[in-house]
């Protein structure tokens, strides 16, 4: 069976698999830890292994590199992208940089390397909000994400820009589903991860990060809830509250990225270790520092 073979690997090699709530079901079980972004950073970055295996997308496996140098990291598929990380590029943070040189950049863990390394702080959902309150103050950049920028500035009086990227599968919620949802299922509770656009969010009973929603819907007394982010959070949501109903808010709620990675491909990627990430080091250094003030203020 392909998952007796994945764990006889994973300790013949001593790896660990680190997988993300949007992965596949099968995918999330094999998995040492599942979670968000913010969690398995931490994990990366502590974790006793030789190599980490990461089911996720690019971005993911590159922050575990930087915060775990002497690892060995592999990502599960190595095409799996972020569309919404690659909507910025060094090249345009540089040149916003050298014309707004009073501005600090705020930038989202949804990021790649580069432009983790040309700001001042990284942040992820789950943290965000603690993170631009220390710089309420501040003139700050948002970077890439208008959502969860537009959502924290209409939060909290800020002079905070935001770059126009967007997540693909959030940003296409509207606020008619909402209220249709609502209108089918009259006493579900709506929770909705803040990449969707504001108009939507101010829908929702609970706006929150992937773990956050996990966190909210069990501990709270309502039967059935709304999801408003990528449909591989129903997994963990069902196996920890049986006994509730968890109605996708649209289908659509599927990323293309997050779904390349297949079980068969965890198996090839830990048997022939051909899917390794590297990060230049004057990168990582510069990088690893935005993501360490994160956690140090997280
Ligand atoms: S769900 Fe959105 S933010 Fe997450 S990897 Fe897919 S495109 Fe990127």
């Amino acid at each position: 069976m392909i998952q007796e073979e994945i764990n006889r690997l994973k300790k013949a090699k001593n790896a660990v698999i680190l997988a993300h709530y949007y992965q596949h079901a099968d995918v999330q079980d094999i998995a040492d830890f599942v979670g968000d972004s913010l969690e398995l950073s931490k994990i990366a970055a502590s974790v006793d292994a030789k190599i980490i295996l990461f089911c996720g997308v690019d971005f993911m496996a590159q922050t575990a590199k930087i915060l775990a140098p002497s690892k060995k990291v592999l990502l599960a598929v190595s095409t799996a992208t972020c569309p919404m990380a690659n909507m910025i590029t060094t090249e345009q943070l540089r040149a916003y940089k050298m014309d707004h040189p009073d501005r600090k950049v705020v930038c989202y863990v949804n990021s790649t390397a580069g432009v983790k390394a040309l700001s001042d702080v990284c942040v992820t959902s789950s943290n965000a909000e603690k993170i631009i309150l220390r710089l309420k103050d501040e003139k700050l950049l948002y970077v890439p994400d208008q959502n969860l920028g537009n959502y924290l500035k209409d939060k909290y009086i800020i002079d905070m820009e935001c770059w126009p990227g967007y997540c693909c599968i959030h940003h296409q919620l509207t606020v008619e589903q909402v209220m249709e949802a609502r209108r089918m299922h009259k006493d579900a509770l709506v929770l909705i991860h803040p990449e969707a656009p504001l108009a939507v969010l101010k829908q929702a009973d609970f706006v929150g990060s992937t773990s956050q929603i996990i966190e909210f819907a069990s501990t709270t007394s309502a039967k059935t809830y709304i999801i408003g982010t990528e449909k591989g959070i129903l997994h963990p949501l069902q196996k920890k509250n049986p006994q509730k109903n968890f109605v996708l808010l649209t289908p659509s709620l599927s990323c293309f990225d997050m779904k390349l990675t297949r079980i068969e491909d965890v198996l090839s990627a830990l048997q022939k270790e051909d899917t390794e990430i590297f990060v230049p080091e004057d990168i990582a250094v510069l990088a690893r520092k935005s993501l360490q003030t994160m956690m140090e203020w997280s």
